[in-house]
């Protein structure tokens, strides 16, 4: 992977409109700054290689330095990446019950590692007048307060970043696929620091297909729903075509159609909707309310999900066949549809000499899984 600095994170991410503010470049340095929901360069800094351009998800990701990384076997460009399990999961009923976006075992599983010691602080994601807000949690009983989704950019990752300078070594963090690209490069320690430990103890992964600008989201549910609090945001499930802003003063619904005009430029090249790079992946259960879909991939996360379930603090069910077909055919269009307009605007794969650094590099065999829709059938 080509080592780059802040010049060139603020040309390439920047400038061309790529940044989906996820805060991996933030509180490394005062140079990079974040302001509701907006990533700024405040001043000039001449580094010629930087962790801030090395972290970030939208310079170049290169899927089989982080694939050999994170399993040990080179990215494949499988729909929705090396598992060891998957589940139906849900909270068990008799937690708190909290404002949770599905079934709320995003929440359970980081109170249960927060109680059981698994990690020291957990890096989670509120909101203040409808923009995202990270925060860092070290009380199980916190944690709830960060329930539901944030359909926005987040700059999740500036809270880890403030986490390490205030001591904590094994954090919990929950952030989407682009936050997850981001820590699984800060794992490869691709500055070399001789003294780095990556911090991060426990990632859980949310699914995603995109994000939306936070600002014009900000501004758009203002205009709707009024200055009453954002409550919780919801997607009903197609043909619905619509996203319902959830208030303390009642719901409105707004057509999906002006929702994707908000959707960053930089999702459209993001290969990943199930966090790949996570140690448990989590989203909605297509067509069932109250439940959640959750993806288990390493070791970490098998001990965890296994330890929560014998506590009682979440409940796991067989997934559907037909929803695991439904799910990996959705992915697999995901990493199409991202590597077909990579490769248009000419950000995969590029050579040296070629006028544009890669957002993507991937090996030709997951290439051709990729774009050939094989990855679909599987
Ligand atoms: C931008 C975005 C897009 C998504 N797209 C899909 C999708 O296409 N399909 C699908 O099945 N699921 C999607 N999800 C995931 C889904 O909305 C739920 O988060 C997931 O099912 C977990 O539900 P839960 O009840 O367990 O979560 P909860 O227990 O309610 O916990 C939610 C957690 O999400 C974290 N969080 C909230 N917003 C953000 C954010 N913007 N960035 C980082 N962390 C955040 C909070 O810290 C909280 O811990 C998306 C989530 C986000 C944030
Ligand atoms: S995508 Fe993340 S790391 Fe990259 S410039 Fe934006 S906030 Fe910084
Ligand atoms: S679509 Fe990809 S880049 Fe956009 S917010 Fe989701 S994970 Fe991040």
């Amino acid at each position: 992977m080509a080592l780059f600095g802040p010049t060139e994170l603020s040309a390439d991410v920047l400038e061309e409109g790529l940044c989906v503010g996820c805060g991996a470049c933030i509180h490394l340095c005062p140079y990079f700054a974040t302001h509701r929901g907006k990533t700024a360069m405040l001043f000039p800094c001449s580094a010629e290689t930087g962790r801030c351009h090395a972290y970030c998800p939208k310079t170049e990701v290169d899927l089989d330095a982080i694939s050999r990384a994170f399993s040990g076997a080179g990215y494949t460009g499988d729909p929705i990446g090396s598992f060891r399990a998957i589940y139906a999961a849900r909270a068990q009923k008799t937690d708190p019950a909290g404002n949770f976006q599905d079934g709320g075992t995003v929440s359970a599983l980081m109170r249960f590692a927060l109680e059981s010691g698994v990690i020291d602080a957990a890096v989670l994601t509120g909101q203040q007048a409808g923009i995202p807000v990270p925060g860092i949690a070290t009380r199980p009983e916190a944690v709830d307060s960060f329930a539901s989704s944030k359909y926005t950019a987040a700059p999740t990752l500036s809270a880890v970043n403030d986490g390490v300078r205030q001591g904590f070594t094994r954090m919990g963090v929950v952030g989407t696929p682009c936050h997850m690209t981001a820590l699984a490069q800060m794992r490869l320690n691709p500055t070399k620091r001789e003294d780095y430990i990556h911090p991060v103890a426990l990632s859980i992964g949310l699914f995603c297909t995109w994000a939306l600008d936070a600002r014009r989201f900000a501004a758009l549910a203002a205009d709707r729903a009024g200055k009453s609090d954002i409550r919780k945001i919801r997607i009903p499930p197609p043909p619905a075509g619509i996203v319902v802003i959830e208030t303390d003063a009642g719901s409105v619904e707004v057509p999906i159609a002006k929702i994707r005009a908000l959707v960053l430029a930089g999702c459209s090249i993001c290969p990943d909707m199930t966090a790949e790079w996570a140690d448990v992946s989590v989203g909605a259960l297509e067509g069932v309310d109250g439940w959640n879909t959750l993806i288990v991939r390493t070791e970490t996360g098998e001990d965890l999900v296994r330890e929560a379930v014998d506590a009682g603090r979440i409940v796991t069910e067989v997934l559907p066949e037909s929803t695991l077909a439904q799910l990996e055919g959705a992915a697999a269009a995901k990493k199409a549809r991202a590597l077909e307009k990579a490769h248009r605007d000419g950000r995969l794969n590029t050579t040296p000499d070629e006028n544009r650094r890669s957002v993507l590099r991937v090996n030709a065999d997951a290439l051709e899984n990729i774009l050939s829709g094989k990855g679909k059938a599987t």
